[in-house]
């Protein structure tokens, strides 16, 4: 199993690193992502420090851990520079916090996210079918989240990605121990999306290639 989304206490996660590593290890997942929130402020600080951890945990073999971040409540415009300047100080995974409907993100952050090639658009709300194309266009992954509050539009979000080809992962946005999604219900959250045991495959092979790519990436 693979999870792309989880926070640590280098932003409002519960754990550090290294125990949030270990407690996926337990859980019987094999490749996961640290992508905590950033903004100007504090990218310059979480992305090194996480490239660190995980070149370290990495070079000991057994579970791969990917340095990332998720842009979040950025204005809009300023999504493309950090995008950039995200990748520039290390991150192989760049994550930006969409429109979910719990949360004041500004009007604009889906779409900006697309345009600025982010790796995954996190719980995009109510995303539009215009945007989903341009996902697919762009490559951009849209997420399905066990996540409350957020999970609240994941059928609206499969149902445009199904019509429209768009690819999608599933995630956790695991900020404490009891978020980490037991391996047995993974696919239950995707059925309940309205998709099929197929779409979930197609998901897990969607996190396999993204793992793939960040592990043998040079930047
Ligand atoms: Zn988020
Ligand atoms: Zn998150």
């Amino acid at each position: 199993m693979i999870d792309l989304h989880t926070h640590s206490l280098f932003s409002d996660g519960e754990l550090a690193p290294a125990e949030l590593t270990r407690r996926f290890e337990v859980a019987g997942y094999r490749a996961f992502a640290i992508t905590d929130h950033g903004d100007q402020s504090n990218i310059d600080l979480i992305i090194p420090r996480l490239v660190a951890f995980c070149e370290e945990h990495n070079s000991r073999g057994g579970m791969r851990v990917i340095p990332g971040i998720e842009l979040t409540h950025i204005s809009p415009e300023s999504i493309p520079t950090l995008v950039s300047r995200s990748r520039e100080l290390g991150a192989k995974l760049v994550l930006v916090h969409g429109e979910t409907i719990v949360e004041p993100v500004a009007p604009g952050t889906n779409r900006m996210a697309i345009e600025s090639s982010a790796d995954i658009l996190a719980h995009p709300g109510l995303i539009t079918e215009e945007e989903v194309v341009l996902a697919k266009q762009r490559a951009v992954y849209l997420e399905l989240t066990s996540r409350k509050g957020h999970s609240l539009t994941n059928g609206h979000v499969a149902q445009l990605a199904k019509k429209t080809g768009a690819p999608l992962v599933l995630n956790s946005d695991a900020h404490a121990p009891g978020d980490i999604w037991p391996a047995a219900h993974l696919q239950d959250l995707v059925v309940g999306a309205g998709l099929t045991e197929d779409d979930y495959h197609t998901m897990i092979k969607n996190a396999e290639y993204i793992v793939q790519r960040c592990l043998t990436s040079k930047i």
